[in-house]
């Protein structure tokens, strides 16, 4: 259906977006050594927002020096004083934070709805909760044999950590990295991806307004090659990103045989399992979000569903009905549910695995969508008779395309979810509390959410088994990735 409805976009007026921007290397911005720049587009109107720097191998050694030369002083402050600076940038972002939805949306083209109420409460939280941490590792992490005391164990930085975000929640992955690797007395240099990288730019003037030292957070933006360049670099200690699996077994082989660190937080093709006996309209309001929050572009997005066989009928309908009222358009309208596909890139991989699934045989289904002319758009869709022959089911689509498959037991659910090479995450649906823990137990899944979907937490670590990568971020287990203990 075509929805009436008011618009009340937010404005666009309150960010102003310059129309050049240069790389933020030792607390200044400047242009690229060669001069190179890229554009970035709205990926709702294609309408060209910014023009941006692209960091050459020139800049990536300038920015890898700058961050050198801060940690020094930077590991050397006690974490009480590392502390404050990070509690100044979490407030700063709060203060900001409607200004920085606005650009996020735009950028990325998500709906304000998301980034105002979910991207940017969790970045500032992310920045609260490792402010906290930094003055308590030595009490924390510190320990001293009980035998003699001369043996114990003593937290250290591991010095410049070289960190790559996607583009799929911009500020929230710079979060991730940034706050605790600050926190623990690292200095970074941060790549943001190509396609989105204006908010890291503004966080940059954050890091500025809060008076961060100079060197401490340096950004650089520019391509793939550029983050190749980066994790090449020798003055890295540790590199951590976040992207695709295929990029993360490149940056594997890259850092092998070297002095780094690495921590990668991968692909997924998370299963959503729900029972026969789960409270089916909250079932039905966690499958929505699980596929469609974010356009699908969410590495733990709940891509399989797998519904026990007594309840597909009667769960599939009530999905189709939830479905048909999704508002699909301008994302800086606050009634908008799902907003545009990042890139023409990305749009034009959803399709090709949608067309697949139809080839292949499965049923597509999408309710009646009028797409927007200009920009990148995909409807929600939703594929049943599916089976794990099909690409569908075993492809990551990162989009927002839900893929149905039906189980009878328990240990079939099991044995479905498993059956991938990621192992991200995972969702179960029943009131059966028991069967809560039998199943997370069995479900190789970094992630277990049961009776929820896609909920985030700066104390809860996050991170995949097998091919989704190995580190954690996020909670006590994410200030591991950035210390020598
Ligand atoms: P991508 O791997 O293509 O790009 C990610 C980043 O890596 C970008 O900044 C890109 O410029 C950079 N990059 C590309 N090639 C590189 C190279 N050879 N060396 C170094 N850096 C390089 O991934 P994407 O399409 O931007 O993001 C989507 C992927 O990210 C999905 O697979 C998704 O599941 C994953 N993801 C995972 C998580 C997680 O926490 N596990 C979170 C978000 C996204």
């Amino acid at each position: 259906p075509v929805f009436e409805y008011a618009p009340a976009p937010e404005s666009r007026a309150v960010v102003d977006i310059a129309p050049s921007y240069g790389l933020f290397i030792d607390g200044e911005f400047g242009e690229a050594g060669d001069g190179k720049v890229f554009k970035t587009l709205s990926p709702s109107s294609e309408e060209v927002l910014s023009e941006v720097a692209q960091a050459g191998a020139e800049d990536v050694d300038r920015a890898v020096k700058a961050a050198r030369k801060a940690f020094t002083a930077w590991s050397a402050l006690p974490g009480s004083e590392r502390a404050k600076y990070l509690f100044r940038i979490a407030r700063i972002i709060q203060e900001r934070s409607r200004e920085l939805a606005v650009l996020e949306s735009l950028d990325n083209g998500k709906p304000i709805r998301e980034s105002r109420d979910t991207d940017l409460p969790l970045v500032a939280a992310h920045f609260f909760y490792y402010a906290g941490w930094a003055d308590k590792l030595a009490y924390a992490v510190r320990g001293r044999s009980p035998l003699n005391g001369t043996s114990g164990t003593d937290p250290k930085p591991l010095g410049v950590a070289g960190q790559i975000i996607p583009w799929n929640f911009p500020l929230l992955m710079l979060a991730w990295k940034i706050a605790p690797a600050l926190a623990t007395g690292n200095t970074v240099v941060l790549k943001p991806a190509e396609t989105t990288p204006l908010s890291a730019l503004f966080f940059a003037d954050i890091c500025r307004q809060a008076g961060l030292p100079k060197g401490v957070v340096n950004i650089i933006t520019g391509d793939g090659s550029t983050g190749a360049e980066l994790v090449a670099h020798p003055g890295i200690d540790k590199v951590a990103f976040t992207g695709s699996t295929e990029v993360g077994k490149a940056i594997a082989r890259t850092v092998a045989g070297t002095k780094k660190k690495v921590t990668l937080e991968l692909g997924g093709k998370a299963a959503n399992i729900v029972f026969d006996d789960a409270p089916l309209d909250q079932a039905v309001e966690g499958i929505i979000g699980g596929i469609f929050f974010n356009q699908g572009h969410v590495c733990c997005a709940g891509s399989r569903l797998l519904v026990q066989e007594s309840v597909q009928e009667e769960l599939l309908d009530a999905l189709k009905r939830r479905m048909g009222t999704l508002r699909l358009g301008d994302p800086l309208d606050k009634n908008t549910d799902i907003g545009a596909i990042n890139s023409a890139e990305q749009l034009a991989r959803i399709r090709a695995l949608a067309d697949a699934g139809e080839a292949e045989g499965a049923e597509r289904w999408a309710p009646a969508c009028e797409l927007p002319t200009s920009g990148y758009w995909f409807a929600p869709t939703l594929f049943t008779g599916v089976t794990q022959a099909h690409r569908i089911a075993r492809e990551e689509i990162f989009g927002p395309v839900l893929s149905v498959l039906t189980f009878r037991t328990p240990e079939e659910a099991v044995a479905k979810a498993n059956n991938t090479p990621y192992g991200l995450s995972a969702g179960i649906w029943t009131e059966k509390g028991s069967r809560i823990l039998w199943m997370a137990n069995k479900l190789r899944a970094g992630i277990v959410w049961s009776n929820t979907f896609n909920k985030f937490d700066p104390a809860s670590p996050f991170g995949g088994y097998k091919e989704s990568g190995y580190g954690r971020e996020g909670g006590r287990h994410g200030l591991e990735a950035y210390l020598d203990v």
